[in-house]
C-alpha cells in the first residue's frame, strides 16, 4: 500500500494505492483525476518544468527570464533538463510563449517564456 497527496487540484484528497499484479487500485480519489493521477506517478511520474534562464539586454534590471515546459517532462529527466538550461542566454526582446529552447533532454517538449521582457 502506498499513499499520496493528488496535486491536480486544490483540494488535496488523499490517495490510497494499492497494487494486486499488474493492477493498480485507487482510494480516497473524488474524481477520476486523482485515479489517473496515481497511476501515472508510479508508473511514469511527470512535471511541468518552471525555472529562470539568463536574458540579455532587458530593459530594467532583469537579468532572469521565468520559463516553462510547454508539457509535462518525466520527473527522472528533470535535473538534466536544468542542466542544459543553465546555459542559455537568452536576448530581449522576448515575448510570453516564445520557445526559448526546443528539445529539453530530448523528450519533444519545448521550453518557453513566461512573460514578456522588452529590449533596452
Ligand atoms: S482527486 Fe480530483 S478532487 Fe481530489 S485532489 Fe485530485 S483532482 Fe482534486
Amino acid at each position: 500500500m502506498k499513499e499520496m497527496i493528488c496535486i491536480q487540484c486544490p483540494v488535496g484528497c488523499k490517495l490510497i494505492i494499492r497494487k494486486k499484479g499488474e493492477e493498480i487500485y485507487v482510494e480516497g480519489n473524488k474524481c477520476k483525476r486523482g485515479k489517473e493521477y496515481a497511476i501515472n506517478e508510479l508508473r511514469n511520474p511527470t512535471r511541468i518544468l518552471t525555472t529562470t534562464v539568463f536574458i540579455e539586454g532587458g530593459k530594467g534590471k532583469h537579468e532572469m527570464l521565468p520559463v516553462k515546459s510547454d508539457r509535462e517532462i518525466p520527473k527522472d529527466l528533470l535535473e538534466h533538463a536544468m542542466k542544459e538550461l543553465a546555459g542559455v542566454r537568452v536576448k530581449a526582446p522576448v515575448k510570453c510563449g516564445d520557445i526559448v529552447f526546443k528539445n529539453i533532454a530530448n523528450t519533444g517538449v519545448n521550453i518557453i517564456a513566461t512573460r514578456d521582457m522588452e529590449e533596452k
